[in-house]
C-alpha cells in the first residue's frame, strides 16, 4: 500500500481534546522501517507540553464530567471506545505495520484485535471494584462501637509511558485500566512509533470520553519522558521498556513518592525435554523466538535442550529460520518483517558478532533486503550460561541454545540471569512439569506453549523484570488508592 493512500498519519499531539503542533524543540522524524524513509515530522512536548498536557488530565480529573461519573457510565465508555477502535481496525493495523514494520497480519489480527479485547476486559472492571467492610477490635472509650470500611479511589493523573514494540497494544494496555479505576492518562509513546498512538487519543475523543482524560504527547526519552515523570501533578508513572530507563524511572518516583509500576526488560528460557512432542516444541521455539522478529519482552531468547535430542532440535529450528522469508509487513508472503530502526538492527548486528565469537553459527548467512532495517533470524548453538549473548537481551531475531543433562541442571540454567519476566516449559511429563513450574523464578511460566497473554492474566516480572503487575485484577488495583474509613457511634 502506497504511504500516501494511508489514512491517519498525524503530526500533532493531542492535549485537553485538541491537535497541538507547536514543537519546543527539533521535531522528531519518524521512519518507516521497510524502506527507511521519514512518513512523519512528530513536536518534541518539552517541558511546556508536558505541562500542558498534566495540567489538562489534572483538571480532567478534579473538574470535569469525569470526576462525578459513575462507574457504569465509565464502562459505557470504554465499551464504546473497542467498538469505535474495532470500526477503525483496518486503518490502525495499516499505520501500526507502517510505522513499526510489522506483519500487517499481526497488526490486525493480534494488536488491533487485542487491543479491543483489553479494552472490553478492562471496561467490565469499572463497575466491580470494591472495598472491605472491616471488623474492628478498638476496644475505647467504653460505650462506643466502629464501623469501618475500605474505599478504593483512582491514584490520579497516570503517567504512561510506552516503547515501540507493541505501540497501540501497550498503549491500551495502561489506559484501559486506568480509566477503568476513574484515573486520566498523559501518555507518552516511543519516539519511533507514535502514530497509532495518537489516532488512539482521537478515537477517545470520538467514543465520547471528556477532554483530558486522555492525552498523548510525543517527543524524546530524556527530555519530553523525564519531564513528565518528574512533573509534580504526576501521581502514577506505569513503564513498560528497557531495564536502564527502568531504573532512571524508579530512581524519579522515589524522589517525589509517585507510585510506579515497571515492566523492563528480560531474557526467558526455553526449556524443551526429551518427553515432549519434538515437531511441537521446534515449532513453538521457533515462534517464541522470531515472533515481531525477536522485538517481543518474553522472547524466548535461551533455549535449552535435554541432551539426546539437542542437536535435532537446534538443526530444526536452525532449518525453519533459514527458510523464513524477509520483506515488507504489507507483503503477504512475509515472514520476517524489519526491525524498528537502523539503531536498533545496528545493535542486533553487534550481538551477532559477539555471538560468532560465543558460539556455533548455525543458520546460513543469506542476503537480506537491500534498503529497511532487517536481520535474518539467526541461531548460535552451544552457547555458554555466562556468554554476553546468553545474558544480555538482545531484542532482535536471535537465539542462543546449549544443551542440559538433567533436570536439576535444566533449573539452574533457567534461573541463571538477572531477568525473571518469563519461561516455557516442554514436556508431556505432569510430575516434571509442575516441579519446574515451582522452581522458575519467572513472573509467567508456560507449558507447551510460549507468548501467549489474556487480559485476564496478570503480567509481569521478578528480578530485574520490572515491578507490579499488567492485566487481570491486579492491573485495575494498581490504579486504585485503598482509603480506610472509621466512624465512631455510640453503642
Ligand atoms: P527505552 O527504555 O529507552 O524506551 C522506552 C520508552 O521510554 C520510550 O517511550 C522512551 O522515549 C522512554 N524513555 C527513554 N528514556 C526515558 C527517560 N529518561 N525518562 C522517561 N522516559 C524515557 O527503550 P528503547 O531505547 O526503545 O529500546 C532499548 C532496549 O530496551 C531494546 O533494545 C530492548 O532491549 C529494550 N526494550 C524492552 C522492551 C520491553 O517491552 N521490555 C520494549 C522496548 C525495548
Amino acid at each position: 500500500m502506497a504511504v500516501q493512500q494511508l489514512k491517519g498519519i498525524r503530526e500533532h499531539m493531542i492535549i485537553a481534546g485538541k491537535a497541538v503542533e507547536q514543537s519546543h524543540g527539533d521535531r522528531i522524524p519518524v521512519y518507516n522501517p521497510a524502506t527507511g524513509a521519514v512518513i512523519a515530522m512528530q513536536p518534541e512536548a518539552g517541558v511546556e507540553g508536558v505541562d500542558q498536557a498534566v495540567q489538562a488530565a489534572h483538571r480532567a480529573l478534579t473538574d470535569s464530567a469525569w470526576t462525578t461519573m459513575l462507574p457504569a457510565q465509565r464502562e459505557r465508555l470504554l465499551l464504546k471506545l473497542a467498538d469505535v477502535v474495532e470500526v477503525h481496525a483496518d486503518e490502525l493495523a495499516s499505520l501500526e505495520t507502517l510505522n513499526n514494520g510489522k506483519l500487517l497480519r499481526f497488526s490486525l489480527g493480534m494488536e488491533v484485535a487485542s487491543a479491543v479485547q483489553w479494552l472490553r476486559y478492562m471496561a467490565g472492571w469499572a463497575t466491580k471494584v470494591s472495598g472491605d467492610v472491616l471488623n474492628l477490635s478498638i476496644p475505647f472509650p467504653p460505650n462506643t462501637g466502629y464501623h469501618a470500611y475500605t474505599r478504593l479511589e483512582p491514584v490520579g493523573v497516570v503517567a504512561a509511558i510506552v516503547p515501540w514494540n507493541f505501540p497501540l497494544l501497550m498503549a491500551v494496555w495502561k489506559i484501559a485500566p486506568a480509566l477503568a479505576a476513574g484515573c486520566t492518562v498523559v501518555l507518552k509513546p516511543a519516539e519511533e512509533t507514535p502514530l497509532t498512538a495518537i489516532r488512539l487519543a482521537e478515537l477517545v475523543l470520538e467514543a465520547g470520553f471528556p477532554a483530558g482524560v486522555v492525552n498523548v504527547i510525543t517527543g524524546r526519552g530524556d527530555s519530553t519522558g523525564a519531564a513528565l515523570t518528574a512533573h509534580p501533578l504526576v501521581n502514577k508513572i506505569s513503564f513498560t521498556g528497557s531495564t536502564e530507563v527502568g531504573y532512571i524511572i524508579a530512581r524519579q518516583a522515589a524522589q517525589d513518592m509517585k507510585k510506579v509500576a515497571l515492566e523492563l526488560g528480560g531474557k526467558s528460557p526455553v526449556l524443551i525435554f526429551d518427553d515432549c512432542d519434538v515437531e511441537q516444541a521446534i515449532q513453538g521455539a521457533a515462534n517464541a523466538i522470531f515472533f515481531n522478529q525477536g522485538q517481543v519482552c518474553t522472547a524466548g531468547s535461551r533455549l535449552y535442550i535435554q541432551s539426546s535430542i539437542y542437536e535435532e532440535v537446534v538443526q530444526g529450528i536452525a532449518k525453519l529460520a533459514d527458510d523464513m522469508v524477509l520483506g515488507d509487513g504489507f507483503s503477504e508472503s512475509t515472514q520476517i518483517a524489519p526491525l524498528i530502526s537502523a539503531r536498533q538492527q545496528e545493535r542486533v548486528q553487534k550481538y551477532i558478532k559477539i555471538g560468532q565469537q560465543e558460539g556455533r553459527l548455525l543458520t546460513k548467512a543469506q542476503d537480506r533486503p537491500e534498503q529497511g532495517f532487517f536481520v535474518r533470524p539467526t541461531v548460535f548453538a552451544d552457547v555458554d550460561i555466562m556468554a554476553r549473548v546468553s545474558q544480555e537481551e538482545i531484542f532482535g531475531p536471535v537465539l542462543v541454545a546449549n544443551r542440559f543433562e538433567s533436570e536439576a541442571e535444566a533449573i539452574r540454567l533457567a534461573n541463571q540471569t538477572e531477568y525473571g519476566l518469563g519461561a516455557s516449559v516442554w514436556s508431556n511429563d505432569l510430575n516434571r512439569v509442575n516441579r519446574l513450574v515451582n522452581a522458575i523464578k519467572a513472573g509467567t511460566v508456560w507449558v507447551n506453549t510460549h507468548n501467549m497473554l489474556d487480559p485476564h492474566m496478570p503480567f509481569g516480572g521478578f528480578k530485574q523484570s520490572g515491578l507490579g503487575r499488567e492485566h487481570g485484577k491486579a492491573a485495575v488495583e494498581s490504579y486504585l488508592d485503598t482509603k480506610s474509613v472509621c466512624v465512631a457511634y455510640a453503642s
